[in-house]
């Protein structure tokens, strides 16, 4: 029954959290509460799932991982969530992050960093990592996450589950916290393609709230599973396949697509000429749109104040000083450079235009195949340490994500292989991408692999 379940996630969270520490708060009552009542006949009946401390869900904390939340409650839910509850399932947790999402490890989290379940001493990715390792450390069945320039498929990989990041406008953003408002989508985390399908046949549709949110029909997002792969064109980017990559990733993901070829697919060569430009423009436009929406946190309408303030400035400026942590202050003074009179043209406009070559790569690619395949993470989960203390290295963890949120279209990553290092297993994951509302497709790719 739901009630067993939720107790037998509770005794697994016990059992597992202290070493993953993905959660950073659950209400086991209210969620006993909700599976008592439970209507099994709906699609998610009874089903607990994790939600990322970035989307709002009524009566419970929302911190963005951030000091600058603390103290703040949801009064309202988010559309993802009233979706959730509309087919049943129970929303159950909040999980770990980089702090306002910004982040590839999720040691970005102000309340402490979540482990790799396969080794603990690693990174789970980021930012969506707490949703990600209590997936694949079975303390959830599944969890929903946000992914601005990959912080689903990413951590998705590292930790060795499957992550859909959805068409951009498929999935409401109404009740998520704003990082990068043009670039970012919620999406699912599973043990199985089959379970993102479910997942995404529930959340998906226009919201009249998120005005971004496209009135495209929502098929059965399971219906095309199991469909052979004969006439499906699978692209293989040649800018993805290069130096750098980890060997061992660069064969798992060299294995799936002659599995693919296998399976009946036809690969065809095709050309991101942009790609290298992706990080470049990608941390221009997300910082330039953090530090607007990151402008309402002010210690006046949400969770931290600054205590005793001699006046409005006074209280703003210690307020921001205290509540946020040093790569959201990094990215707001980053993105109000790029924004300053002087400087918008250089940067930011020029940005825009690069994003649109980097759409328009896409378009093009996408006359040639179905789907483009390629890794989703240049390498295994690295230690815990090793790239905090350089931002630069962290930006590159994103290098084969970002594009597909510049560009607007949707991905997922599925496991495809296991790493061998420091001999132990580290999970390899296969980037899938697919043309704008393409997502029953994709499921189909991705679950024909699978
Ligand atoms: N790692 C990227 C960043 O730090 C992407 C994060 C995300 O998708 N939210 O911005």
């Amino acid at each position: 029954s739901p009630a067993d379940t939720v107790r037998a996630l509770e005794a697994r969270i016990a059992q597992v959290d202290p070493q993953i520490h993905g959660y950073l708060s659950r209400d086991f009552d209210a969620a006993l509460k909700l599976a008592e009542s439970a209507d099994v006949s709906l699609p998610l009946g009874g089903v607990p799932i994790a939600i990322k401390d970035v989307i709002n869900v009524t009566g419970e904390p929302c911190t963005a991982a951030s000091k600058i939340l603390l103290g703040y409650r949801s009064n309202y839910d988010a559309t993802v969530i009233r979706k959730l509850r509309a087919a049943g399932a129970i929303p159950f947790g909040r999980t770990n992050l980089d702090e306002f999402a910004m982040g590839s490890s999720t040691e970005n989290s102000a309340f402490g960093r979540t482990n790799n379940p396969w080794d603990t001493s690693r990174v789970p990715g980021g930012s969506s990592g707490g949703s990600a390792a209590v997936v694949a450390s079975h303390e959830a069945f599944a969890s929903l996450g946000s992914d601005t320039g990959g912080s689903i498929r990413q951590p998705a990989a590292l930790c060795g589950c499957v992550g859909l990041k959805p068409t951009y406008g498929r999935v409401s953003r109404f009740g998520l916290i704003a990082f990068a408002s043009s670039l970012d989508q919620i999406g699912p985390f599973t043990k199985t393609v089959r379970d993102a399908g479910l997942l995404l046949n529930v959340i998906s549709g226009r919201d009249p709230q998120d005005s971004t949110s496209l009135d495209e029909p929502v098929p059965d997002y399971t219906a095309q599973l199991g469909r052979d792969l004969k006439g499906v064109r699978l692209g293989l980017p040649r800018e993805y396949f290069i130096e750098g990559v980890d060997p061992q990733v660069d064969s798992a993901v060299r294995a799936a697509i002659k599995h693919y070829e296998s399976l009946g697919a036809e690969i065809v060569d095709v050309s991101l000429p942009n790609t290298e430009h992706a990080v470049g423009v990608y941390y221009i436009i997300a910082t330039a749109e953090a530090s607007a929406n990151l402008a309402r946190f002010d210690g006046v309408r949400y969770g931290h104040r600054a205590p005793d303030p001699t006046g409005l400035l006074d209280q703003y400026g210690r307020t921001r000083e205290e509540g946020f942590g040093p790569e959201v202050k990094r990215r707001i003074i980053l993105g109000t450079y790029v924004l300053s009179s002087g400087y918008y043209d250089a940067y930011y406009l020029r940005a825009q235009k690069v994003r649109t070559l980097i759409r328009d790569d896409f378009t093009k690619a996408f006359e040639k195949c179905d789907a483009i395949v390629c890794p989703t993470s240049p390498e295994p989960a690295f230690k815990a340490g090793d790239r905090s203390d350089d931002p630069l290295k962290m930006y590159l963890a994103d290098i084969f994500t970002i594009a597909a949120n510049l560009a607007g279209i949707c991905g997922i990553s599925v496991p495809c292989g296991f790493a061998n290092v420091d001999g132990r297993q580290l999970p390899i994951g296969l980037q899938i991408l697919g043309k704008p509302f393409g997502e029953a497709q994709l499921l189909q790719i991705a679950d024909a692999y699978e």
